[in-house]
């Protein structure tokens, strides 16, 4: 198996991200659209659908904003290829930059320059995770910064436990207000360190919004800040209704006696993803999309 493969389907992945949201992300809006009771927020979550519709016919970006990008890789132990994936994912970047035509976004911080192309120092990022099977699943997440501008860190003082985390969450929603562009998508998780609870809440923006959690006692914390966050009628767009999230997802590690890391992270309504696998025959299955 030639390397090839790996930025083909990098580069195919950027293209469906940027252009056509995941099936359970499109539903969870006309849902909302369906049910939003404000005239303001209904109009802005018609003018979204609207949005997505048109970016899909005409093959074009989403949003003006197509993100930074970073890719999450999971490589089974026996997949064939290694060598030169991250090489691959930067000249899928570049080319998708080129051909879909995503906006340059990485600007070198150092000599305030603008590279060009999306890739650059650490850019596009990726995520490696190794895990016991024969195939590389690759997850192409092109992230917005008006959402990521108000993803929030705090080590929390432990005596606050659960009471506190939900305070510190709705806080967090209610300073973002309209700028993440609602209804977001929440990822909220607790414990661990300074840097692991940052990408685990990150890391929750890729679950599918249509699958519950699986731990009961997560599942209903979510429940209980999504109501939350909803009675905060900020609404789609920041422009009032009871749409301010479509989702909220929660995750935890073990923490120190001594501490309380928790991390809120926000996806806006333009919740770009794709998800492809590649097998060791060389066939692809696309996961988030209908490819064919
Ligand atoms: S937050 Fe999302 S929808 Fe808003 S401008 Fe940025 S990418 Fe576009």
């Amino acid at each position: 198996m030639s390397i090839r493969i790996v930025e083909d389907v990098a580069s195919e992945l950027l293209k469906l991200a940027a252009t056509v949201l995941p099936g359970d992300v499109k539903e969870a809006l006309e849902r909302a659209y369906e049910t939003e009771t404000n005239d303001m927020g209904k109009a802005q979550l018609e003018a979204i659908l609207e949005n997505i519709r048109v970016a899909e016919e005409r093959k074009l970006p989403i949003c003006q904003d197509t993100g930074v990008i970073c890719f999450y890789v999971r490589l089974g132990a026996d997949f064939p290829v290694r060598k030169g994936i991250p090489e691959a994912l930067t000249r899928a970047t570049k080319r998708a930059t080129k051909e879909i035509p995503l906006r340059p976004n990485a600007v070198d911080p150092l000599e305030e320059r603008n590279t060009g192309d999306n890739t650059g120092r650490y850019t596009p990022y990726i995520h490696w995770e190794l895990f016991d099977g024969d195939y590389l699943e690759l997850t192409a997440f092109p992230k917005g910064f008006g959402s990521e501008n108000m993803d929030k860190l705090l080590m929390m003082s432990p005596a606050k436990r659960l009471d506190g985390l939900k305070k510190f969450v709705i806080d967090t929603v209610m300073e973002a207000n309209g700028k993440p562009c609602p209804p977001v998508i929440v990822g909220v998780a607790f414990g661990g360190f300074f840097d692991t609870v940052a990408k685990m809440a990150k890391k929750l923006l890729l679950r599918p919004l249509n699958e519950p959690n699986p731990v009961p006692e997560l599942a209903k914390l979510e429940e209980e800040l999504l109501k939350a966050i909803n009675a905060t009628g900020i609404g789609p767009m920041g422009l009032g209704g009871r749409w301010t999230a479509l989702r909220v997802h929660v995750d935890y590690a073990c923490r120190h006696p001594g501490a309380y890391p928790v991390a809120v992270a926000f996806q806006c309504w333009a919740a770009r993803r794709a998800t492809a696998r590649i097998y060791p025959d060389g066939s692809v299955e696309y996961v988030t999309h209908e490819v064919g």
